[in-house]
């Protein structure tokens, strides 16, 4: 057994000198870190590292050579270790030279692993091209099923290591991934932290500037009836009491709505209240765009939503003046339908009715915004992802254009903030994008991202 500084499951690679034992361990540590030469047995001590396939994380094990030799020996005490290695791993992928062969030594090894508890997944390596498919025919014979077939050099195949992996050691690399998240979020690192970064952005006149002082409860920003009257963009910190728990939380609020006193026409403002929302999306995590009751939803603010989303940045909607909203019930729905179909993309962004005049519904603005920088934030563990993923791929298939079968894989999610994903496969250039977006939407709807701009990026393992 070896020391291992995490949870994480252990892979152990095992086979005989020179089938490209170190060259995988280095392929799936994406280091140039192992010695690898041509002279068998170069490979003298065993090397711990931390492997990812699509986001399954584990560690991976190169261990010594196995030579049929005397156990006084130098390849000898290299079994030796082999098999003491073996003890603490989860799997272990049992590497062959799928251009050489079986040979004798390698159903030596076969024999052996066949009486050891660890489940063992079958590595052909060597296979680029097809010259190893003779090799594969025959590693048949082991009694392990068919082989997972790479090239651990150029690089090819070894994705697929996924589809045989996973199924042994996803539980526990999940539960893994599950402490160190926890763990993260006791330090504060993964979990969205510091003050909330939130913009009020929207066409001149909306109530911006009446807004920002009636958040901040003074009148620090001159405003008036004239459009746009208002400073050079700032950034406030300030607190805020969350009704819902008590809690004192903490807001830093862009205003960027300077520079508009210089602008003469209102066609000028309009371009440049495009401008201010451009320079709010760089700071914030929450935008808000405004709207004006009096006016509903115009083509201006649909193209400054649009811009939010394509940033990345989470989004929500605020009718503001409510207060002389006429058909206040109809105005809302109205707005709601417009956004769900000028903003396709994203349907359910949250739509709040406030009044920068009287205080409405701005705590409830408020609320939204946070839980919304909540599911922006968020990071759904590849177990639950990928349960997902194959309910939705069974509940829908992808098509056969031609014939040809697209194989979607798995799914892993590579980041946060905004959540993007990505999903592997076969044939992916033939996906319709119609597909695509059923996956986006599935996403959205069952992963607890719903009103998030999410990207999804399609991959074809090399
Ligand atoms: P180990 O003794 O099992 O650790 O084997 P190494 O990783 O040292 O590799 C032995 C030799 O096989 C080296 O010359 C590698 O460059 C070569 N090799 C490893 N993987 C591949 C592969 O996928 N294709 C080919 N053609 N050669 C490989
Ligand atoms: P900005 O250009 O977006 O910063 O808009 P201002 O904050 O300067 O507001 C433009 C005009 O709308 C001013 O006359 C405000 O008094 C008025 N206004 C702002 N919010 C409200 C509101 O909630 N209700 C009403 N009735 N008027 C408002």
């Amino acid at each position: 057994m070896f020391a291992s500084s995490s949870s994480k499951p252990t892979v152990i690679i095992i086979g005989r000198p020179n089938v490209g034992k170190s060259t995988l361990f280095n392929r799936l540590i994406g280091k140039r870190l192992a010695l690898v030469d041509d002279q068998p047995g170069v490979t003298r001590d065993r090397r711990i590292g931390d492997a990812e396939i699509a986001g399954l994380e584990f560690q991976v094990v190169d261990t010594a050579g196995w030579e049929d030799e005397d156990p006084d020996t130098l390849p000898g005490r290299m079994r030796k270790q082999t098999e003491v290695s073996l003890e603490g791993a989860d799997a272990a992928m049992f590497v062959f030279d799928s251009r050489v062969g079986i040979t004798p030594l390698d159903e030596e090894i076969a024999r052996w692993l066949r009486g050891q508890e660890v489940p063992v997944v079958l590595v052909a390596n060597k296979a680029e091209g097809t010259q190893g498919d003779a090799g594969i025919y025959e590693s048949f014979s082991l009694g392990f099923g068919e082989p997972v077939a790479l090239s651990a050099e150029h690089g090819e195949g070894v994705a697929d290591l996924f589809d045989h992996l996973w199924p042994i050691i996803g539980a526990k690399a999940e539960a893994a991934e599950a402490e160190a998240e926890a763990a993260d979020a006791e330090d504060g690192e993964d979990a969205p932290a510091g003050p909330l970064k939130l913009a009020i952005v929207g066409r001149p006149n909306a109530g911006k500037s009446t807004l920002i002082n009636r958040l901040l409860g003074e009148d620090r920003l001159l405003t008036g009836p004239e459009a746009g009257i208002t400073r050079d963009s700032i950034a406030v910190d300030w607190e805020w009491t969350d009704p819902r728990s008590g809690e004192t939380r903490e807001i830093r609020l862009i205003d960027t709505a300077g520079m508009r006193k210089k602008a003469q026409v209102v066609e000028k403002l309009e371009k440049l209240s495009v401008a201010d929302a451009r320079r709010a999306i760089d700071f914030a995590e929450v935008v808000v765009l405004l709207l004006d009751a009096t006016r509903g939803l115009e083509h201006q603010d649909l193209k400054i939503a649009s811009m939010v989303l394509e940033e990345g940045r989470a989004l929500m909607i605020a009718i503001n003046k409510w207060d002389v909203a006429e058909d206040a019930s109809a105005l809302f729905n109205g707005v709601r339908a417009a956004l769900d179909e000028g903003l396709a993309q994203v349907r359910g962004l949250p739509l709040i009715a406030v009044s920068a005049k009287t205080g409405k519904g701005l705590d409830q603005l408020l609320c939204a915004a946070f839980d919304l920088r909540e599911a922006w934030s968020r990071r759904v563990p590849t177990a639950a992802l990928n349960r997902w993923f194959d309910d939705a791929l069974e509940a829908n298939p992808p098509p056969a254009p031609k014939g040809k079968r697209i194989k979607l894989r798995y799914i892993t999610q590579a980041s946060t903030r905004p959540p993007r994903f990505v999903v592997f496969g076969t044939r992916l250039d033939m996906l319709p994008k119609s597909y695509e977006r059923y996956l986006v939407n599935g996403i959205r709807s069952k992963l607890g991202f719903e009103a998030v701009p999410v990207r999804v990026v399609l991959k074809s393992p090399k």
